[in-house]
């Protein structure tokens, strides 16, 4: 640190993405991304847009919220759309979290919501999950606080139903419930039916996991207008170009072909319960998914040590060092060659334990 550093950040511990190492050619199933690529218009969208570079983009991305707008039936001014969902997210965090409204969230969720709290210097509270890793709605109930859920929930791939949304929304009517659906395509209810009855309800989406974008950071956010209002304000006050010209061209491409990339998802189902069975096969224990990742243990060998060997093997998945989870391990669903070769090497490796 610096001696010029300011104190308000001095205690604070920055989120870790996960690797992307440049070394060599992993299989790599530790970020979430889909192992499919963007449809062959995405990439000449990009490249017609990056001739167009000279000049801003449009702040509002109108074009690309009509689409989304259109996609999901509401109305234009109803959507947010920004540099992935973290932005989205921290947005959401600054715009109704404080002392009056401090946040709630599981201990085991996705590990940004601690740090955008600490950035902000918001009040927090983690409610554990179950002992089966499933979120307790008691907690959530009346809590007067803004609630944050992610679901599904990550790194769990466990999903709640919309009647639990639903408790949730009614029990907190002076709160915002942010729900962050960044894996609801992978067989999440998503709560956006809920929307007309619930003035209070955000819900968070990305462009990285389902649509195939996720290195092109494209986020955005569904709720009242009243609510995109008020994020509006903090995106405002910070940079309203956070979605760039190319950016913008890929997402209304991907809108345009929706239905490639809902077919890449039902692919990635069909994986995920392939692979699944495989690893239970082998003695591991995996908890029910709706994402496109499993979270997986087996009691032969330590959480750690099987993401450093699968690393040595070339693949790469995603170990978390917290003491309730660190039996487990992430392993992001990529095509069935990736996970059939998942499934080989962790059998060998299972052999010498
Ligand atoms: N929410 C959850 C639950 C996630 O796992 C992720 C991906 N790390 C994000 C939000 C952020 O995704 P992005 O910024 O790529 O849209």
């Amino acid at each position: 640190m610096s001696r010029f550093f300011s104190d308000k950040f001095a205690a604070l511990t920055p989120y870790t993405p996960g690797e992307q190492p440049q070394d060599k050619q992993y299989i790599k199933l530790n970020t979430n991304e889909s192992p499919f690529p963007p449809s062959p218009s995405v990439a000449l969208a990009a490249r017609e847009e990056g001739e167009k570079l000279h000049l801003y983009s449009d702040p509002e991305n109108l074009r690309l919220r009509q689409k989304l707008a259109e996609r999901y039936g509401v109305k234009p001014s109803q959507v947010i759309v920004s540099n992935g969902s973290d932005d989205v997210l921290n947005y959401a965090f600054m715009a109704f979290g404080d002392e009056q409204h401090p946040m709630l969230f599981p201990d085991i969720s996705y590990g940004f919501y601690p740090v955008f709290a600490k950035l902000n210097r918001i009040p927090y509270t983690e409610a554990p999950l179950t002992a089966d890793f499933r979120v307790d709605i008691k907690d959530y109930v009346n809590s007067r606080k803004t609630v944050v859920l992610a679901n599904p929930n990550a790194p769990t791939g466990i999903a709640l139903g919309l009647e639990a949304i639903e408790q949730v929304l009614s029990g907190n009517p002076d709160n915002v419930v942010i729900v962050d659906e960044a894996y609801v395509d992978f067989g999440g209810e998503s709560a956006l039916s809920l929307l007309p009855h619930y003035e209070n309800l955000l819900v968070v989406r990305t462009f990285s996991k389902s649509r195939s974008l996720a290195g092109a950071r494209l986020g955005f956010a569904i709720g009242s207008e009243e609510l995109i209002r008020d994020l509006n304000t903090i995106k405002y006050s910070i940079n309203p170009y956070s979605v760039n010209r190319m950016t913008e061209a890929c997402g209304i491409a991907a809108l345009e072909e929706d239905s490639y990339y809902m077919d890449n998802c039902r692919t990635i189902m069909e994986t995920r319960c392939w692979t699944i069975k495989a690893l239970e096969a082998l003695g591991m224990e995996v908890l029910p998914s709706s994402t496109n990742f499993i979270f997986a243990k087996s009691d032969k060998i330590d959480g750690e040590k099987m993401y450093v060997e699968l690393k040595k093997r070339g693949i790469l998945v995603r170990h978390f060092a917290s003491p309730r989870i660190r039996e487990y391990n992430r392993i992001t669903i990529g095509t069935q060659a990736q996970m059939e070769r998942l499934g080989q090497n962790i059998e060998e490796l299972l052999k010498d334990c």
